[in-house]
């Protein structure tokens, strides 16, 4: 079996320039070239997973198959490398520490005193080396390419055992196994309007100071950077030119590895990690070729409401957005989402604070359609209700996730069954109506890692969703602690709720659709987290195409794309093509053959 390649990303100056993004574009690289590649995360908080983060503070808790609850960027690994990763992929302190200490209290030291150096680093190692070997395809090809993307700026206390167990590692696995890639930023300060290479040249200094040496410095930019900055960094970072790669601001992320590539990535890679990469370089990358030329040449809008509780900071609701972003490229429109805090829907608003009151009102009733996300707690609930109680009755297209769903089920039984007292027991445990109750699951001391979480099986009975799925056992991610409570099903159901997708057992409900409405569903599990650039996520584009009215004809033509719907940016060559593929079906080993095969495909999405 041939070695292992690692690339370690690293990030300098200041956090929150892209790394994430930069480190999963490596891999789109290498995989747009027929490598397989994993991915590793670290995250050097103490914390042992993000299970029990505040989304105010950290964006949104991701999920993956196996349940493990990790960071988000694990999500644009997942999205744009197309592969599923477990768990073990995101690396914490606090799982690091965790684990020695087990080893110590087992009696594994052999009485040693056990330490950073060698213990913590050796553990890292140990753990990097044997994550990187597992599959994450579905056809369990043994990757050759693991990204690890550390987590914040070189220079943190807290990242230190890490950047010492990459100092090692290098001669571990050897030199043309490992290489190291260092993102950082090139600031225009506004007065000068030049751009600025001396925190770059710090932060090389800081990295090789800790032993690391940059094979490739990538600098972040507001604009474009010119030759002559390019050649100071690489005069001042005692690095070659070609190994410099700038990267600006630019229209969709999606241009991102395009603008790697185009400045010789692929050809460095080659001959630093010995990659053998034989193929053309006219034929690397043109499915993300025509996926940013698409992106950018999308006209007509879409409105899609948020009603969340998080709206303050994006990234709360990171997987949603993107899943949205991908349905609407698949059907040629622009996405323009709006946020609206679910308290400001409230009566009480209307009291406290009536300009927040109709503006979120106003919001609400111009969007086109509405999503209603997860959620935790009290607060927004009751808004959250109202916003699906005016879209039940208005013929609003409505997509509901977890929290939604609950709310929604709530707000029929309060307004079409007649029980006022109807709530959830997260809420208010003691209320008349149990709607909505605590699964056995749910252990009320321990926040952790307690809830019903991971991949799990849905059977659907005939229904919208049986037919933008094109199946009816469906495997999605799940993480909750309450459910709707089975008492209630006849009643909701003989009202015109209807529960079309249930779990195995037939008592836990998945999926809630109104009929007699333009598209109203709500699923207790999060959809978000499997939407794919060539596959967007069923529920999603369900909310989409209803909102634009194209979903009975999309329905009607047996969920295919006519050349017509897909052909607002295409040109006609490419609707010839799109006219033969179901964008449900594509997927991005669809689009390795087509790239393989030499012919462009258009119709892609991230
Ligand atoms: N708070 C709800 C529950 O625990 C919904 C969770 C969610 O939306 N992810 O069941």
């Amino acid at each position: 079996m041939p070695d292992m390649k690692y690339i370690l990303v690293t990030g300098g100056v200041i956090s929150g320039v892209g790394k994430g993004v930069i480190a999963s574009s490596f891999g789109t690289i290498l995989k747009s070239c027929g490598i397989d590649v994993t991915s590793i995360k670290i995250d050097p908080y103490i914390n042992i997973d993000a299970g029990t983060f505040s989304p105010y503070e950290h964006g949104e808790v991701y999920v993956l198959d196996d349940g493990g609850e990790v960071d988000l960027d694990l999500g644009n690994y997942e999205r744009f490398l197309d592969i599923t990763l477990h768990r073990d992929n995101n690396i914490t302190t606090g799982k690091i520490y965790q684990q020695v200490i087990e080893r110590e209290r087992r009696g594994d030291y052999l009485g040693k005193t056990v330490q950073v150096i060698p213990h913590i680093t050796d553990a890292i190692q140990e753990w990097v080396q044997r994550v990187a070997h597992i599959p994450v395809t579905p056809d369990e090809a043994p990757p050759r390419v693991c990204i690890v993307e550390l987590g914040g700026t070189i220079g943190d206390i807290e990242g230190m055992s890490f950047v010492e167990a990459f100092r090692q590692f290098q001669f571990r696995v050897k030199r043309e196994n490992f290489c190291c890639a260092h993102v950082s930023l090139v600031p225009m300060p506004k007065s000068t309007g030049e751009p600025k290479t001396k925190p770059t040249q710090s932060s090389v200094r800081e990295l090789r100071g800790l032993g690391l040496s940059p094979d490739l410095i990538l600098c972040r930019s507001e604009k474009p950077i010119n030759h002559t900055v390019k050649e100071k960094i690489s005069n001042f970072c005692h690095v070659g030119p070609e190994q410099v790669i700038c990267i600006h601001d630019l229209s969709s992320v999606y241009h991102v590895p395009l603008l790697m590539e185009a400045q010789g990535v692929v050809q460095y890679l080659n001959e630093r990690l010995q990659l053998n990469i034989s193929m053309q370089r006219g034929k690397i990358m043109r499915k993300w070729h025509n996926l940013a030329r698409r992106v950018d040449h999308l006209r007509k809008e879409v409105n899609i409401a948020l009603v969340g509780k998080y709206t303050k900071l994006e990234d709360s609701y990171a997987s949603v957005t993107k899943a949205l972003q991908h349905a609407c490229i698949a059907a040629g429109c622009k996405l323009n989402l709006t946020y609206i805090e679910a308290v400001n829907l409230e009566r009480q608003t209307k009291i406290d604070d009536p300009v927040s009151y109709h503006k979120a009102w106003q919001n609400l009733c111009k969007s086109d359609g509405v999503i209603v996300p997860g959620g935790f707690g009290q607060r927004g609930m009751e808004g959250k209700i109202e916003a699906c109680q005016w879209c039940r009755e208005t013929q609003k297209p409505m997509l509901g996730i977890c929290l939604g769903l609950q709310a929604s089920v709530i707000e029929f039984a309060r307004n079409v069954l007649g029980l006022k007292g109807a709530n959830t027991t997260e809420v208010d445990p003691k209320c008349e109506d149990k709607l909505v109750i605590d699964m056995p699951e749910h252990h009320p001391g321990n926040l952790g890692g307690t809830m019903r979480l991971g991949k799990r099986k849905t059977y659907l009975e005939p229904s919208v969703i049986t037919q933008l799925y094109k199946k009816d056992v469906i495997e999605e991610r799940h993480r909750h602690r309450y459910e709707v409570n089975p008492e209630y099903i006849a009643r909701l159901e003989a009202s015109g709720l209807r529960f079309v997708g249930k779990d195995e057992t037939k008592t836990r409900m998945e999926v809630a659709v109104v009929d007699n409405h333009p598209y109203y569903v709500t699923v207790q599990f999060h959809p978000e987290y499997l939407s794919r650039p060539l596959s967007p996520s069923p529920p999603f584009l369900g909310l989409i195409l209803a909102s634009l009215g194209k979903l009975k004809s999309y329905m009607s033509k047996g969920c295919r794309f006519s050349p017509r719907n897909q052909s607002d940016v295409s040109s006609d060559e490419e609707e010839e093509e799109a006219s033969s593929i179901s964008v449900s079906s594509l997927s991005l080993e669809d689009e390795k053959t087509v790239i393989e095969n030499g012919t462009p495909v258009n119709g892609v999405s991230k």
